[in-house]
Parts: structure tokens; sequence; C-alpha cells
């Protein structure tokens, strides 16, 4: 059967093997960050709706899952902001309620946890990874480029409450861009909020695909082990790198039919994640899960152009 909701299971580096369900439309963002691997946002909101019919994404749940598939987490996650949608909170109950068996984890900008009912729609989740790239309003600005009116300190207040609401994990991403977030001021900066927040983990990444902006380059893992020893040094929670690390395709005869699949095609048309996603139609976090996998293992060479960041095999 065919998905309109749900894309996977993927190999994520963070959670294992994952079944992704995406709650929102292409790119609906309150953020437009830099480094985003699913290219600019196209509808800067912050209001939620209902986007689909929640029967329909239940009734795929439900199809999925009633085979009892092997999966170490339920993700939501997508080309846009899960928390955008309004259905959130009873799709989050169905699930627990229906398959207690199941973890479930919400991967989030978390812009939405300053509104006390997001924060209360999630508290089921086993683990949420919200991202926290700047602790200054200038760098919040630079890098994730959020609606206007957004506030970064309203933004660490959110995250702070629903620590203290949440008895789950939060594991807080930060991604590091050299020139904007780097320096000691914004790592101190980081370091306060971090602290303020208080997550049970850091995890650091930085570009390993080619982001939104031509002007974000990957970061050296010399100087992300220097940032991680200075987190390290100011931090009572636990900090480690994520980039840059290749993870097995293990138990992933998904993931090999996918890669089998971009080598033909990328083999004889050089294409977009978009590209590839629409011609395979495969859910494009997918494609850039395997895309961001090929590169690191230099197997696909990339070409920026005018429409987009272009992808070939290399032979
Ligand atoms: S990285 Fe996430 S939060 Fe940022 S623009 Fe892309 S989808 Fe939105």
């Amino acid at each position: 059967m065919k998905h309109k909701h749900l894309f996977g299971p993927v190999m994520s580096r963070r959670l294992g093997i994952s079944l992704g369900v995406d709650l929102v439309p292409y790119k609906y963002c309150p953020l437009n960050c830099v480094y985003c691997e699913v290219q600019r946002t196209t509808h800067l909101v912050t209001k939620r709706e209902n986007f689909f019919s929640v029967d329909e994404i239940l009734c795929e749940l439900d199809g999925f899952l009633d085979d009892k598939p092997h999966l170490d987490y339920i993700t939501f996650s997508g080309a846009g902001e899960p928390t955008l949608n309004l259905d959130l909170g009873q799709i989050v109950k169905h699930i627990k309620g229906n398959y207690p068996d199941y973890k479930l984890a919400l991967l989030t900008n978390g812009i939405l946890f300053e509104d006390p009912g997001v924060r209360k729609e999630v508290l089921l989740c086993d683990i949420v990874l919200p991202s926290l790239d700047a602790a200054s309003q200038m760098a919040f600005e630079k890098i994730n480029r959020p609606q206007a009116g957004l506030n970064v300190d309203s933004m660490i207040a959110g995250l702070e409450l629903f620590r203290r609401e949440y008895q789950g994990k939060i594991w807080l991403e930060v991604f590091l861009i050299a020139g904007i977030n780097d320096s000691e001021t914004e790592l101190a900066a980081l370091a306060k909020a971090i602290n303020f927040i208080k997550p049970d983990l850091v995890q650091l990444n930085s570009l390993d695909r080619p982001g939104t902006e031509e002007w974000v380059k990957p970061m050296s893992l010399n100087a992300l082990k220097q940032i991680k020893r200075f987190f390290a040094e100011r931090l009572a929670s636990p900090v480690e790198i994520i980039s840059k690390v290749k993870y097995p395709c293990v138990d992933s005869h998904l993931d090999e039919e996918l890669i089998h699949l971009l080598h033909n095609t990328l083999k004889r048309r050089p294409s977009t994640a978009e590209d590839l996603s629409a011609m395979l139609d495969i859910h494009i976090n997918e494609i850039s899960k395997v895309l961001r996998q090929l590169h690191l293992e230099k197997k696909i060479s990339v070409k920026r152009e005018p429409r987009g960041v272009f992808y070939s095999w290399i032979h």
C-alpha cells in the first residue's frame, strides 16, 4: 500500500530503525534554516492547522502497525514542522493507546513549545529531539531565519518549561556553522541556555550534504571536537558529535533497494533530492538520509546549479 503520511522505515543515525510520520505539507515551517536539507521554506508559518484528515493518518498507521513490524521508533518528522498539525495530540494518544510497545519520537524545532497546548500534546512521546542553534537573537535570525516576530528567548523559555513538565528524554541538537555560532561569545550563550533547559543529551551537528544556502560549509571534525570540549567543561548534560558519523545500513534491505535505485538513476542522470523523491515516489526524508550517507562514503558527487543541488554517481 502506498502511504501518504508514512515513510521508511529508515535507518536513522540517532534513533535506529525509524518509521517516519509526516504530518504537515511540504515545507510548512516557522523557520527557514540556512542548512535545511529539504531546501527553502515555502510556507513560513506558525499557525497550527488540521492539514489532513486525521482518520486518513490513523488508518495508514493502523494498516502498517497491525503487522507488528520491528521498529526502534515511530518518529514524527518530515519536510516541515510536525507540531504545526493540530491533530498531533490525538495521533500521539492513538499510537500510545493502541500500540504501547512502540516508542514514539518527535523531531521538532521547538518554536511552538511556548504554547502550553503543544507541550501537553507531546507528553506521551518517549523522546523529543528539539533544535537550538543560537542563544542570541542575531545568530538565531542568521541561521534559522524565523517568521517575523519570533524570539529566541521565548523559544528557550518554552523548552525549559517543557523540560519541567515532561518525564521522557530530551536530546537537544545544536547545528554549528563556522563564523556564525562558533565564537566564544555565542557558544557561552548557548551553554547558558542549554544548562537552563537541562536536556538529557546534547548532540552537535554540522553539514553532511549541501544545505539551502551555498555559503554554509561543513565544519571540520577538529573544530567540532574543540567545541565539544568547550561545552563539556561548561554543560551539566553529556555532549556528543553526530555529524560525520557513518551509520551502518544494518538490517535494512530497504536502504539497499533504495541505494540500487539511486545508483541506476544517478549514473545516468544527475538529479536533485526533490527530483529523486518525485521520480521514485519516495519521501524526501528517506531520500535525504541515503544521499547523506552516500555523500559521506564519497559514492556521489554534488554540484550546485540554479535549480538546486544535483547529485551524480561517481563511476
Ligand atoms: S531544518 Fe527543520 S526547522 Fe529548519 S527549515 Fe528545515 S524543516 Fe524547518
